[in-house]
C-alpha cells in the first residue's frame, strides 16, 4: 500500500436497517477517528437517508444511494431519481448491484442508463459487476465481466477528472459466506481497471473495489492487493462491531 493509495471502504446496509437503527449507527461511526487515506461511504435505505446526510454533516464519512432511477422527475411510482439522492446530500450511488440484477431483473443496458443519469449529477457512480456460479463454472466470469463494463462505459460522455468506482462482486459470494480468494479478485481488479482505462481514457479515474462477504478476518487480505482499492461491505457493515474491525483493519494497512 502506497502513502498516496486511498482505500474505500464502503457500507451497503441495503435492507437491514431502519430509520432509528441507521442514525444509531451513524451517531456511533461519526465519533470514528478515520485517517485521510480512509474513504468511508455509507449507503443506508432511502427512508433513512435524510437522517444519515444529518448525523454525518460535520463529519468525513459520505452518504451514497443504494439505487437510483434514470430520470428526473415524473410518474414513475416508487423510483427515486440520482437527482433527487444528489439533492439530499449524497455523493455516492451504486449501480448495477448484483441484487438489483438478479432480484430484480436489471440489465446491463438499464445500469447504463442510470450510469448516465449519475454522472448527470455531481455523485459518484459505484458500478457492481461480476459472474454468478454458473458463469464461473464454464469459465465465462471474465467475458461476463468484460460485457458488464463495456456496456456500461463505451463511448460514455462525462467530464475531466469524473471518478468512477468498480466494485467487483462475484454473485455467489454476496451474502453467502462463501469470499471469494483474494488473488483470484486482485486478476479480475486488474482487468476491470484495463478494460475501465481502455474505455475511459487513460487518465481516467477508475478505482476498483472487492465486495462478497467481506469479514473482519478477511479484508486484510483484499486491502493488500495493489489493483483493489478498498471493499464493499453488506452484512458486516451493518453492525457497529464488525464494521469497527473492518475499519481497524483497513487503518493499520494504510
Ligand atoms: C454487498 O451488498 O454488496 C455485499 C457485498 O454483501 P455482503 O458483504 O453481505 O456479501
Amino acid at each position: 500500500m502506497t502513502d498516496s493509495k486511498k482505500i474505500y471502504l464502503l457500507a451497503n446496509w441495503k435492507m437491514y436497517l431502519d430509520l432509528a437503527e441507521s442514525v444509531a449507527l451513524a451517531t456511533a461511526l461519526r465519533a470514528q477517528k478515520l485517517s485521510p487515506e480512509i474513504v468511508m461511504t455509507v449507503f443506508p435505505s432511502a427512508l433513512a437517508l435524510s437522517g444519515v446526510v444529518n448525523e454525518f454533516s460535520d463529519s468525513d464519512i459520505a452518504v451514497g444511494a443504494q439505487n437510483t432511477y434514470f430520470v428526473d422527475k415524473g410518474g414513475l411510482t416508487g423510483e427515486i431519481s440520482a437527482a433527487m439522492f444528489a439533492a439530499a446530500g449524497c455523493q455516492y450511488a451504486l449501480v448495477g448491484h448484483s441484487e438489483r440484477r438478479h432480484l430484480f431483473g436489471e440489465s446491463n443496458h438499464l445500469a447504463r442508463q442510470k450510469i448516465e443519469a449519475i454522472l448527470a449529477t455531481n455523485l459518484v457512480p459505484v458500478l457492481c459487476v461480476g459472474e454468478t456460479k454458473e458463469q464461473r463454472d464454464s469459465g465465462e466470469a471474465a467475458e461476463v465481466l468484460e460485457a458488464q463494463i463495456r456496456s456500461a462505459f463505451t463511448d460514455l460522455t462525462c467530464g475531466q477528472g469524473r471518478q468512477f468506482i468498480v466494485a467487483y462482486e462475484p454473485v455467489w459470494a454476496v451474502g453467502t459466506g462463501a469470499a471469494c480468494d483474494p488473488f483470484e479478485a486482485e486478476r479480475m481488479a486488474g482487468l476491470i481497471e484495463t478494460w475501465g482505462r481502455l474505455l475511459l481514457g487513460e487518465n481516467s479515474e477508475v478505482f476498483v473495489v472487492y465486495g462478497g462477504s467481506v469479514r473482519p478476518d478477511n479484508v486484510a487480505a483484499y486491502l493488500k492487493e495493489p489493483h483493489v482499492s478498498g471493499v464493499l461491505v453488506g452484512a458486516a457493515s451493518s453492525r457497529l462491531d464488525t464494521w469497527l474491525e473492518i475499519v481497524q483493519s483497513a487503518l493499520t494497512s494504510v
